[in-house]
């Protein structure tokens, strides 16, 4: 039997085809479960495209900023899900580019607030809409993390600072729903040539320095996140939560 069958999934932050979210929405549709995915207004159009790949997948609009929308998101969610939710996957990160181009010294206020609301208040805004659809049965969530959040990456300024919160709310998520049999874990992903990354400047510098000093010597792709994803969503990492799991070939590991 499919890893997933029967699961019903909630992907936040599919873009295109080179997001994260779709390597995810494709290695779970592969296991069988059914989908809906939530995008940003400006992505509908190519969202739909890719939601018309995997037949019985649902769309629905949402800002992560708005509570309005993040209500109407989970209650249309519930609708069409009959009220159960197994997998919440949650891949949205934002700062504004000026934040990633100054120096780190120069770091808005406005500009802080809001790479902190999209990139890591939106995980609780989620987690607290998905948990009364997850209660009965258990369930999965993850998010995408970055190791900026614990080593300076140069110019990853504001957003590493977002990933250092993010990762600390899935430690206190998971604490309060493991009652329930929810878990909340991370990966965190080696640089990937995603609309995101290309944000930040010098990512490619990035992607080259893991290819010469990473243990595999070579960077990752999209549907290795996709597969891990996938793991930790399944019933096979039904012992692991709180967890920020690396997919970066090894580099973390590395002193020089
Ligand atoms: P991406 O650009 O494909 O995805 C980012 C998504 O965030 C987009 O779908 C965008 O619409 C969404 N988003 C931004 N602001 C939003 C808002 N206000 N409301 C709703 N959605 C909003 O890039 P990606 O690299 O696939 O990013 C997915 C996740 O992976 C992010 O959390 C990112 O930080 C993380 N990550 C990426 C890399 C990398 O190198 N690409 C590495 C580690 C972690």
């Amino acid at each position: 039997m499919p890893l997933l069958e029967g699961k019903n999934a909630l992907i936040f932050g599919v873009a295109n085809h080179r997001s994260i979210a779709w390597a995810i929405a494709q290695a779970l549709a592969g296991e069988g479960a059914h989908l809906a995915l939530a995008y940003q207004e400006r992505m509908e159009k190519y969202v739909r495209d890719l939601a018309g790949k995997i037949p019985g997948t649902d769309v629905v609009q949402c800002d992560v900023q708005q509570d309005n929308e993040l209500d109407a998101a989970f209650a249309h969610t519930s609708e069409i899900f009959g009220g159960k939710l197994d997998i919440l996957i949650h891949c949205v990160a934002y700062a504004p580019p000026s934040e990633l181009e100054n120096p780190f010294l120069e770091t808005s206020r406005a500009g802080f607030q809001t790479a902190l609301d999209i990139s890591a208040y939106s995980l609780i805004a989620m987690a607290r809409r998905a948990a009364p659809l997850m209660k009965d049965n258990g369930g999965s969530m993850l998010a995408l993390t970055y190791m900026a959040s614990e080593r300076v990456m140069p110019k990853y300024n504001v957003m590493a600072v977002a990933k250092a919160a993010l990762e600390c709310s899935v430690r206190y998520l998971a604490f309060e729903l493991g009652e329930h049999n929810i878990r909340v874990n991370a990966i965190s992903a080696g640089p990937l040539n995603t609309l995101a990354a290309r944000g930040v400047s010098g990512f490619t510098g990035f992607r080259d320095q893991v290819a010469n000093v990473a243990p595999l010597r070579r960077n990752i792709e999209q549907s290795e996140v996709g597969d891990t994803a996938l793991f930790l969503s399944s019933p096979l990492a039904r012992g692991i939560t709180g967890e920020i799991l690396f997919v970066d070939a090894g580099y973390n590991i590395m002193g020089v």
